[in-house]
């Protein structure tokens, strides 16, 4: 039988919630790679086993499961059936024909046994089949660093084999972890910021505040685009989009220039907290990272937090420009984020905006204004927009 084996971090799963992250796990693969025609995807001992035809092509499947949080690592591997007086025959056999056709001068066998009844340890195996393979290839062992890792997996009636082994993202199942909503701009750092909290769990929905009517629609075109980039590691997005030209223009009437970004930005969790509730989420994330510019240093972040009662989580706070834009490199997003827009942001800035906002004048200053007014605006003209991976087939051109 051919098929895929997938490997979650041990550590991370144990415990109570085990069967709980694993079947979350099962559904996301099933999900990820239902267009693919996959077999049966099946919860073992440990690892999880996604049934392949002979003819069902790898590369396609290994470039989704690369995106799979939950995934220490995966493999492309083949079973055959346990003879239990430790008799290998079969297998011997079975692996001297897979590796007879690859290029390599040395190579390891490392072999795991699930279960401790068989009556051969796992080096025991190691070396028989390397015996075997010695023999058969010509080839040498090599302990450290070979060119060729053959790995075995004995379970109780079956044994899986592979000679290749990819690296998962790692993290936890998207989902275990709740559901938070993600304030996101269409610059860089929202959507690593965003990335770095599915990674942990959490199932992200986002809202974007737009500069419409005053600007085009630049910035909320990318937010789309990054939003269907980011829906590769969740599957399914939904993105509010809130216009929120109308409300900075009565920001600028209403408050001292200096002030306007500090107030944008309490304005912007205002709203976004009152659909994160409804989405059931139980915190805030934003793409803050300490110092990077005027709206981000300590003083304004605890200014701008305090406007909202959930939680703000800021996985970025600690990370430097440097760090994040590699990231988003790696993540794929940095292209999308990078192209030049019309931000809401550039929108009435001030030339010098405060670097360290007073609380009680930033809230005298917001007395003057009908906040609650200004929220229900912002909501009665948000749209939502919602994303799937793989496309829906009806969406696909
Ligand atoms: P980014 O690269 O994410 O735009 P930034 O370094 O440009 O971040 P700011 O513009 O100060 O920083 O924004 C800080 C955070 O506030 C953003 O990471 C994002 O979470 C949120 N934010 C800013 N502008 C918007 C917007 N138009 N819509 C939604 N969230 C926003
Ligand atoms: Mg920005």
């Amino acid at each position: 039988m051919r098929c895929a084996i997938v490997h979650y971090h041990e550590l991370a799963l144990k415990g109570r919630n085990r069967p709980y992250f694993q079947n979350r796990l099962v559904r996301h693969l099933r999900l990820i790679l239902r267009d693919l025609g996959i077999g049966q995807v099946d919860a073992l001992t440990g690892r999880i086993r996604i049934t392949l035809a002979d003819d069902t092509p790898w590369e396609p499947i290994k470039a989704r499961l690369s995106r799979v949080f939950g995934v220490a690592h995966f493999s492309l591997a083949h079973s055959v059936p346990l003879s239990q007086d430790g008799n290998l025959e079969s297998m011997k056999a079975a692996i001297g024909e897979a590796v007879a056709g690859l290029a390599f001068n040395t190579f390891r066998v490392s072999t795991k046994r699930a279960d401790k009844r068989y009556p051969l340890t796992s080096i025991d195996v190691d070396r028989a089949i390397g015996e075997s393979l010695c023999a058969l290839t010509g080839k040498r062992v090599r302990l450290g660093k070979p060119d060729l890792n053959i790995q075995i997996e004995m379970l109780t009636r079956e044994a899986y084999y592979s000679v290749q082994r990819e690296a998962g993202p790692g993290g936890l199942p998207v989902g275990v972890s709740g559901k938070v909503a993600c304030l996101i701009s269409g610059g860089i750092d929202s959507p690593v910021a965003a990335y770095r909290m599915m990674k942990r769990g959490c199932k992200t929905a986002f809202v974007h505040f737009h500069g419409r009517p005053f600007v085009s629609r630049a910035s909320e075109d990318k937010v789309r685009e990054l939003v269907q980039l980011l829906t590769q590691y969740q599957l399914y997005s939904r993105l509010y989009l809130i216009p929120f030209g109308e409300i900075q223009r009565q920001i600028v009437l209403g408050a001292p220039a200096p002030f306007r970004i500090v107030l944008y930005r309490r304005m912007m969790l205002r709203i976004a907290e009152e659909l994160a509730r409804k989405e059931q989420c139980w915190a805030m994330v934003t793409g803050d990272s300490l110092g990077q510019v005027a709206s981000q240093t300590p003083e304004n972040l605890v200014v701008v937090e305090e406007a909202a009662q959930l939680p703000l989580l800021r996985p970025l706070i600690g990370m430097d420009k440097i760090e994040i834009t590699e990231q988003a490199e790696r993540i794929g997003t940095f292209e999308t984020s990078i192209e030049p827009d019309q931000d809401c942001c550039r929108l009435f800035v001030p030339p010098h905006p405060i670097t360290r906002a007073h609380l009680d004048r930033v809230k005298k200053i917001e007395h003057g204004f009908d906040l609650g007014a200004m929220v229900k605006q912002g909501l009665e003209k948000a749209e939502l927009a919602e994303y799937s991976f793989p496309p829906r087939r009806e969406s696909l051109p």
